[in-house]
């Protein structure tokens, strides 16, 4: 797999902010943030998408406690896009956390 800016975050090549890091992945900003709290959950693995990610769901779990340390526990959107079609842009599988703002009930998709 071709080392994508998220691989050379998670490597320290690119500096960032660490918000949590364990020994499964790390969480930072969102360089162009959809909401007052917008975190990537990135696994230190490099998996590029969701779906080959068969078993890794550590990172997963991780979301949650990265959403409690952020103090929004009660109420975030947690977002994975899978594959071009669905917007996803880098190939190294992360998680969205956005949080801070309403999200209108029952609407489904996107950052919106
Ligand atoms: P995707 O569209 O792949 O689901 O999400 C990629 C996300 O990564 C986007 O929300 C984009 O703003 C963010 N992003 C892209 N490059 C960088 C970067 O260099 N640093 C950080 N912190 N976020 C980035």
């Amino acid at each position: 797999m071709s080392e994508t800016i998220f691989g050379k975050i998670v490597s320290g090549e690119i500096p960032a902010e660490l918000l949590y890091e364990d020994e499964h992945c790390i969480a930072i900003n969102d360089i162009n943030p959809q909401a007052p709290v917008h975190v990537l959950v990135i696994p230190k693995k490099g998996i590029p998408r969701l779906v080959d990610a068969a078993a890794d769901d550590q990172a997963l779990l991780a979301a949650g406690k990265v959403a409690e340390q952020l103090g929004v526990a009660e109420a975030f959107r947690l977002i994975v896009n899978n594959g071009a079609g669905a917007g996803q842009t880098v190939f190294h599988l992360h998680l969205h956390i956005l949080a801070g703002r309403g999200f209108a009930e029952g609407q489904m998709a996107g950052f919106q």
